[in-house]
């Protein structure tokens, strides 16, 4: 049986560090970060996202901002409160919460962030800055992933990888990272032939597709790695009528039996994201005062 990687201790150990940090921050400078979320409607699933970001932000002792608009907001009052933000000195990290009401034009929208305070890593210079190898905000979710990735194998170099998804917010930039550190990386799509025997090459998988339980264990090479990004929520009759339960992309119990390890979901890829928000706040908090950022 795979091990598995732990995504929920691992998250907690990097908010304790984030915490350690931003009390240090708060003592020796007196400085406290600050993340706004902007959250436009009322989609359940970003109002629980939002709820739980302004939990965690205010546990590491940053000053969490809460803007929620409602479904019909003209764009130009978001770009004008998007405006306020980058001026705002006490706000380092801003996050608008995808996706938008369809009226709003979301590039536009994620454009009109400060890139410095892009902590989700969706601004288009921050696209550039992690393609071209340089020092960037790096996308929450695919940043997790390399850490647990990292974690668990140490040096990444030589190591075939296979991302299953080519998403702007998690296949290219998880593609962009695991290249930065030496993968021999294949990115595997909607239109991809023969994506049993893609996936079946790679030490590494990332499942990023939105399918529930779409790989399966047959499609894994033996002692892979597996991180399943996917979150899934499928009917569950044998918890009761109208019940439901999280699955990832991938057919867990069949792909844990094949894999070296796997991400489990819940308590894998899903708490790493926010902890790596609450990490990249942190450095932008640092870069906006002049101070080294933390490794
Ligand atoms: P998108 O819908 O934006 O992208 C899905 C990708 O999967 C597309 O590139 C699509 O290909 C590809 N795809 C769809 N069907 C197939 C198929 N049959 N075979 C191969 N590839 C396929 O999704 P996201 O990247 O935004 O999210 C992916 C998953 O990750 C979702 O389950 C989402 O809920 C989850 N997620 C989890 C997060 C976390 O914190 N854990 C954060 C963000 C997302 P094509 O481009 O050809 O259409």
């Amino acid at each position: 049986m795979a091990q598995i990687i732990d995504g929920k201790a691992f998250a907690a150990k990097v908010r304790g560090q984030v915490a350690d940090h931003v009390a240090q921050l708060r003592a020796d400078h007196g400085i406290k970060p600050g993340l706004a979320v902007v959250l436009v409607g009322e989609d359940p699933a970003s109002q629980v996202y939002v709820k739980s970001k302004g939990k965690m932000t205010v546990e590491v002792g940053m000053t969490s901002v809460e803007h929620r608009l409602p479904a019909d907001t003209p764009e130009d009052t978001l770009l004008s409160l998007i405006a306020e933000l980058n001026a705002d000195a006490d706000i380092h990290g801003i996050l608008v919460q995808l996706p938008l009401p369809d009226h709003l034009d979301s590039d536009l929208v994620i454009n009109s962030i400060d890139p410095a305070k892009d902590v989700d890593g969706f601004h288009i210079s921050n696209v550039g800055l992690l393609g071209t190898g340089q020092d960037a905000m790096v996308p929450c979710t695919p940043l997790g992933c390399l850490m647990m990735l990292r974690d668990y194998h140490g040096s990444l170099s030589g190591m075939d990888a296979v991302v299953v998804g080519r998403s702007n917010i998690v296949g290219k930039p998880m593609a962009q990272l695991l290249l930065g550190d030496s993968c021999t990386v294949t990115i595997a799509h909607s239109r991809t032939k023969d994506l049993a025997a893609v996936v079946k090459r790679a030490d590494i998988v990332v499942a990023a597709v939105g399918r529930a339980e779409m790989v399966p264990g047959d499609w894994i090479k033996p002692g892979a790695t597996v991180i399943d990004v996917g979150i899934n929520r499928i009917p569950a009759p044998e918890k009761g009528e109208g019940k439901t339960r999280l699955v990832g992309d991938v057919h867990y119990e069949s792909c844990a039996e094949v894999a070296g390890a796997i991400t489990p979901v819940p308590g894998g890829v899903g708490p790493m994201t926010i902890a790596c928000l609450l990490a990249n706040t942190l450095t932008a908090c640092c870069r906006a005062n002049g101070l080294p950022a933390p490794e």
